[in-house]
């Protein structure tokens, strides 16, 4: 048996508990992973609480990122005693994910464990360290360098934004970390903020056009905070989104892309494909320090997992949860 969060939809609503499943029951796959540790995302929130319809086929495994050891497998590029990463592809949405001990996938979702990082580190980083990544990237590939000016990063002290922090950080960009949290200002100077604002910046009216403030931004929250964000970009900006803890809504106009040629970088981490994970990977092992994610990491046992989940919601979460699964 595989001890597991399952969620099992009901007449009202979808109902987490940790139990044993069978083995047999995990899905298809040509690798299967001895999970040594899982993290908690926003999405596993919305998942386990029920509070948005992630889980698209009953019962289910949650848990949209594991990091591990393989087992077995029938895939060329993996053999058992390999250590490996998997975020996204549907885990913990349509697939049995990682909120487990184990889990069978496909060996083609699977990152090898770059070099110099151990499988807690990695869980640690998880999903939303990695989409934190991806925004960097965008940012880069669109030309921004230090020079440009200040980069803004909102939900600063969640999981997506403390790693964008501290990754913008680490390259010698300055940080405008916006957050709701004014008790979080000290954790967020010491992951590398030059400043550090109230979200109620980001939250009022927008204007088409707002003062140009920021070279390029990362947002997690969507709604306001986004619009806000375009407003205040400057001539020729980018601002990479990536998530809706706000809203899903965008209620701003297009005058910061015509009249600014601001652009506005979509960021999808689940079906994202393997070369640019590979290098998101890679650029996580070079250029986050191990003492500043130490710093972002709390830990919570998988039996504890069910009732953290819906702190995500609330905005309460600091950083980065690791559950770990095995010794
Ligand atoms: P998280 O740890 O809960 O961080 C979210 C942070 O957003 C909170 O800690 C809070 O930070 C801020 N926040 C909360 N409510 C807000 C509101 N109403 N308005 C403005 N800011 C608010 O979650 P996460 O795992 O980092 O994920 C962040 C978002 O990115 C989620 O929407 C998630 O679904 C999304 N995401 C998307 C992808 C993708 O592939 N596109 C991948 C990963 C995550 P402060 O207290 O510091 O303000």
């Amino acid at each position: 048996n595989v001890k597991a969060i399952l969620i099992e939809k009901t007449a009202d609503r979808p109902i987490a508990s940790l139990g044993d499943v069978d083995e047999s029951l995990l899905p298809e796959g040509d690798v299967l992973v001895d999970i040594a540790c899982s993290t908690l995302n926003y999405k596993d929130a919305l998942a386990i609480t029920g509070k948005a319809p992630v889980i698209r086929n009953f019962p289910m495994v949650p848990g949209i990122d594991f990091a591990g050891t393989v087992a077995q497998s029938s895939n060329p590029r993996f053999r058992p005693g390999d250590r490996v990463i998997l975020n996204g592809w549907g885990l913990g949405e349509t697939r049995w994910g990682g909120l487990a001990e184990r889990a069978r996938v496909e060996g083609d979702w699977l990152v090898s464990l770059p070099e110099g990082m151990d499988l807690r580190q990695a869980a640690a980083i998880g999903t939303a360290g990695y989409t934190a990544m991806l925004c960097v990237l965008a940012l880069e590939r669109h030309g921004i360098t230090p020079d440009k000016g200040e980069i803004v990063v909102s939900g600063a002290a969640g999981g997506v934004g403390s790693v964008a922090v501290a990754l913008l950080a680490a390259r010698g960009f300055s940080v405008v970390a916006v957050t709701g949290r004014a008790s979080e200002a000290d954790y967020l100077r010491a992951l590398g903020a030059s400043s550090v604002i109230d979200r109620e910046v980001l939250t009022g009216k927008v204007r088409p056009l707002g003062r140009e403030c920021w070279a390029a931004g990362i947002d997690v929250a969507g709604s306001h905070v986004l619009a806000n964000m375009l407003s205040m970009t400057r001539y020729r900006g980018i601002v990479a989104t990536c998530g809706l803890a706000a809203g899903m809504d965008l209620p701003g106009s297009v005058a910061p892309f015509i009249l600014r040629g601001v652009t506005l970088a979509g960021i999808d981490s689940v079906m994202c494909p393997l070369p640019d994970r590979l290098e998101a990977w890679s650029r996580l092992a070079s250029d986050l320090a191990p003492e500043t994610l130490e710093a972002m990491i709390a830990t919570c046992p998988l039996s504890g997992v069910i009732e953290t989940a819906p702190l995500f919601l609330s905005g309460a979460v600091r950083g980065r949860i690791v559950v770990p699964i095995a010794p």
